[in-house]
């Protein structure tokens, strides 16, 4: 079975409030999505979300390497999941600019294996996660779950509202929430405050998005330990982030990196300069499905601890896909996505898998990634972006 050829959008998803963080705003989440048709005439979605402030990618950037990727590659025959996690390995896409991290186009190569994954798994009947057992990599981390919790978040926003958001986190009985910080001037008051309307039960974690230099790192954090904070996600530029290694030295919460994130060329860096002691994986940052496999067994094989994170603006494609990802990885820490119906103002999938009341959500058992996505919804949401033949 080959693909005959894939179909490129860029996709307009308008969000319910405005997300606010440290290093940007935004009311839409503008997002790739790639369709793979194979010669049965079965068509797989995969989606990325393509962020310049951490791959490097726009979404136009994104669909101009695709247009110069060599889509030969792509007409191998696959008989099977082990063809088809070969085929994933492979392709390469275009190289458009210098990419010492190994992390530009990595939401477009999300998009396309995520699209693959689905397409043939639809052919073979069987859900995405069982490619899970056949990859070699992930021996480390493998496992099975029948239900995982997501965490809730708290953007920045004004006090009142931040407080009715917090009360929101903790009647929906979410375990794990995340705050973002690096906005307010008084952030340790903050906290306090959205600490005691969370209660003592749920475990707080704050993201800064880079917002602190990192000579200021210590500082920033001490205001926040009273309202007892679990850890620190990217405190300062990846710029700066060798600096963290001694942060980790003066300060007790561990750190976890997220911008300074996104390919195993960072892991590495990581855990050579000791800079951290969580990675944030997100599948699309990472460059898809196997690669963010790649990158828990390496954090496990050296110790470190890992979340699977979302990018706000993710289709029930990606979130679909994450919960194949996380029902089948063992000792994610925390776990974000699936917010569809609480975030996106129109839903571009069915049916609807947005987590459950605490953050439950099932595992999913139907075929590819188990989410359909709905014509109507790519007419309303979807800007073409040309056809592509694989000859
Ligand atoms: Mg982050």
């Amino acid at each position: 079975m080959r693909v005959v050829r894939f179909r490129a959008y860029l996709l307009h998803l308008p969000l319910r409030k405005e997300i606010k963080h440290a290093s940007t705003s935004r009311h839409e989440s503008t997002n790739v999505l790639i369709g793979c048709e194979l010669e049965d005439g079965t068509v797989g979605w995969g989606e990325g979300v393509p962020r310049s402030y951490v791959t490097g990618e726009t979404p136009e950037g994104a669909i101009a390497q695709w247009q110069a990727t060599d889509l030969a590659q792509f007409g191998c025959d696959c008989q099977n999941w082990s063809d088809v996690i070969k085929l994933c390995r492979a392709f390469s896409l275009a190289q458009m600019q210098d990419d010492p991290r190994d992390c530009y186009g990595n939401a477009l190569r999300c998009a396309v294996e995520l699209s693959l994954l689905d397409a043939f798994g639809k052919r073979f009947g069987e859900p995405v996660n069982r490619i899970v057992p056949l990859v070699a990599e992930a021996e480390p981390v493998r496992t099975h779950l029948e239900e995982v919790r997501y965490s809730g978040a708290v953007t920045a926003e004004k006090p009142f509202k931040e407080v009715i958001s917090a009360l929101k986190m903790r009647i929906y009985g979410f375990q794990h929430c995340k705050v973002k910080v690096g906005i307010s001037a008084n952030e340790g008051d903050r906290l306090k405050r959205i600490r005691q309307v969370l209660g003592k039960r749920i475990v707080i974690r704050v993201d800064a998005n880079e917002a602190w230099p990192v000579d200021q790192v210590v500082s920033r954090i001490e205001p926040l330990l009273p309202a007892n904070i679990a850890c620190v996600e990217q405190p300062s530029l990846h710029e700066e982030v060798e600096g963290l290694a001694e942060v980790r030295k003066q300060i007790d919460v561990p750190i976890m990196l997220d911008e300074s994130l996104t390919s195993m060329f960072d892991a590495n860096a990581a855990i050579q300069a000791h800079t951290c002691d969580l990675f944030n994986i997100r599948l699309s940052k990472c460059g898809g499905f196997l690669r963010s496999l790649d990158l828990a067994a390496c954090a496990q094989r050296h110790g470190l601890g890992y979340q699977l994170g979302c990018h706000p603006g993710e289709s029930g494609i990606l979130s679909a896909a994450g919960r194949h990802w996380a029902t089948s990885v063992a000792d994610i820490r925390f776990l974000e996505g699936s917010y569809d119906r609480h975030l996106l103002k129109d839903q571009l999938t069915s049916p609807d898998i947005t987590f459950q009341y605490g953050g439950r959500a099932r595992r999913i058992d139907r075929p590819g990634l188990g989410v359909s996505v709905d014509p109507r919804a790519i007419e309303r949401l979807a800007e073409p972006q040309g056809t592509y033949e694989v000859s």
